[in-house]
């Protein structure tokens, strides 16, 4: 999953090993073992090791009969621009009145690659709340404010007044560059929410030095006029604040508690000085279909996908530098690999039509699924459905099912169908202030008007299962730690491997294709309705 932002600590489940698992979750478990091995060295986009895991995906793509579905056999290449900060050659400094007062970066703050930063930036600071413009709410953080040629201070989050679903989709960075470009914004600093961290800090700035990529298409291109992209420690705001009459301790506390954040000027103005390596990569998606039988129905494919790039080799943690990635996201494709294999063992008649499609660059900011969603490989109104699989967690039993986008299409009933008589509590995303629906893949489906899903093991709040997803977040995501080397559930990963098989049957046979409820914000997107 992409990272957005964490907290805990203490003893983790046990694993269910080999003596009672059933055969299904022993053979997930070797796929992941073998995309998660440090000799695919963490699977970056654009690095060898991506590329032999895209080969091994396109060899069991094969082995289990699919159709190749790419522009070049199974892959489609996909172009990026990459990115990596010359820390040595950059600064960040708050200058009031002539004095400068040089932060420490990677403490303080980072500087973000994701934009394409100008060599240097030195612009008067406002503090704009959240930073959020949301039409439908006749919400906007800029009114009144004049920003043109400003740097625009925010921390990550929305008001409880706005809708979960509308304020992730706001905070996306498509949604949020075009009003900032509007406003003549020319640089953002984010504070970190310290309530929607997933990451602890200090593991955010290691992070700082991994190359950032946007896609190397005109058309795609999503900058904004943006100059500058900054970090803030939350707990180094008041740095930030001082001489505003506001401080971090406050502003924090209405944050958390999503109340609404007041807007004023900073004192400081910031200087930035950045240098900037770049580079061109490519990397491919990597895309199969298992035809359908019905004369008509085939017609329509139902999406499976799944994202295959992780970090890579990155800045060593407890001694260990490679990024392999086993639960983000080898696990997911590995049981997209394991449903193809089952359905080819037992070839059961499916109406539609199944389109396996794995992507790159997900890490980077879903640039692979965005790539393919843009450029699919069958006509984009013949996708009915997305059903997303990334990271789903299963760490404990799997007794309840949390579905993200559950409330927003019929797929929310088919879901039901399929996990309520297994004995499964299907519940919708109990943390909507993480953005999980908008931080994977399907999001770039749902933007093209697909109705989507994502899964994951779920929990209740406040139970013991709970401490053990915390846990694993702070510890193990985006960590060298996320390797073959950490205790799974296999049984928990089989019994959600059939739930997703069962779901895909489901869909692929169901009469009438897969709808946007009514009331749904994502509707909007839905061009056929
Ligand atoms: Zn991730």
């Amino acid at each position: 999953m992409k990272v957005l932002q964490g907290v805990a600590a203490v003893s983790l489940a046990f694993v269910v090993w080999a003596a009672d698992a059933p055969t299904e979750g022993q053979r997930w478990w070797s796929r992941v073992a073998f995309l998660a091995d440090d000799k695919l060295e963490g699977r970056n986009t654009g690095s060898q090791g991506y590329r032999k895991a895209a080969d091994y995906v396109a060899g069991e793509f094969e082995r289990a009969g699919l159709r190749p579905a790419g522009t070049d056999g199974y892959f489609q290449p996909v172009k990026f621009n990459s990115r990596e900060i010359v820390e040595r050659n950059s600064s960040l400094e708050l200058v009031r009145d002539g004095k400068a007062d040089v932060l420490k970066l990677g403490e303080d703050g980072l500087i973000g690659v994701r934009v394409d930063p100008a060599k240097s930036v030195e612009a008067p600071l406002v503090f704009v709340g959240y930073g959020l413009t949301v039409p439908e709410m006749k919400y906007d953080d800029f009114a009144g404010l004049d920003m043109r040629g400003k740097i625009a201070v925010y921390v990550s989050g929305g008001p409880s007044a706005i809708p979960g679903p509308l304020s992730s989709h706001y905070q996306s960075a498509a949604e949020r560059g075009k009003f900032l470009e509007r406003a003549g914004v020319v640089g953002t600093c984010t504070v970190f929410n310290p309530v929607a961290m997933d990451v602890p800090w200090p593991r955010i700035a290691l992070s700082r030095f991994q190359p950032a990529m946007t896609l190397d298409y005109p058309d795609l291109d999503e900058s904004f006029g943006q100059k500058l992209g900054v970090a803030i420690n939350p707990a180094h705001l008041d740095k930030w604040l001082a001489g505003s009459g506001h401080s971090a301790e406050e502003i924090l506390a209405l944050a958390k508690e999503r109340k609404e954040l007041p807007r004023f000027p900073l004192t400081a103005e910031l200087r930035a000085k950045v240098e900037v390596k770049r580079s061109k990569v490519e990397s491919p998606n990597v895309v199969a279909i298992l035809p359908g039988s019905d004369p008509q129905l085939k017609d329509e494919y139902l999406v499976l996908s799944a994202h295959l790039d992780h970090l890579g080799i990155g800045e060593p943690i407890h001694g260990d530098r490679i990024y392999n990635g086993a639960m983000d996201n080898a696990s997911g494709v590995a049981t997209l690999l394991d449903i193809a294999e089952q359905l080819h063992e037992t070839k059961p008649k499916l109406r539609r039509s199944l389109l396996f499609v794995i992507v790159a660059g997900e890490e980077k900011g879903l640039l692979g699924s965005k790539y393919f969603a843009a450029h699919p490989t069958v006509k984009p109104e013949q996708m009915v459905a997305d059903l997303n699989v990334d990271m789903f967690l299963p760490l404990f039993p799997l007794k309840i099912l949390t579905v993200f986008g559950l409330e927003e299409s019929d797929l929310g009933r088919q879901v039901r169908a399929v996990a309520e008589p297994m004995g499964i509590r299907v519940q919708s995303d109990p943390e909507p202030q993480r953005n999980i629906f908008i931080r994977s893949d399907q999001y770039n489906f749902i933007r093209h008007g697909v109705p989507s899903l994502m899964l994951a093991v779920g929990y209740d709040k406040g139970s013991p299962e709970a401490a053990i997803a915390k846990q694993w977040l702070t510890e193990r995501y985006h960590a060298p730690s996320d390797d073959i080397h950490q205790p799974v559930d296999l049984k928990a990963a089989a019994d959600f491997n059939k739930v997703v098989l069962k779901l895909a049957e489901a869909v692929a046979n169901q009469d009438a294709r897969p709808k946007w409820n009514s009331d749904s914000f994502f509707r909007r997107f839905a061009k056929s309705e």
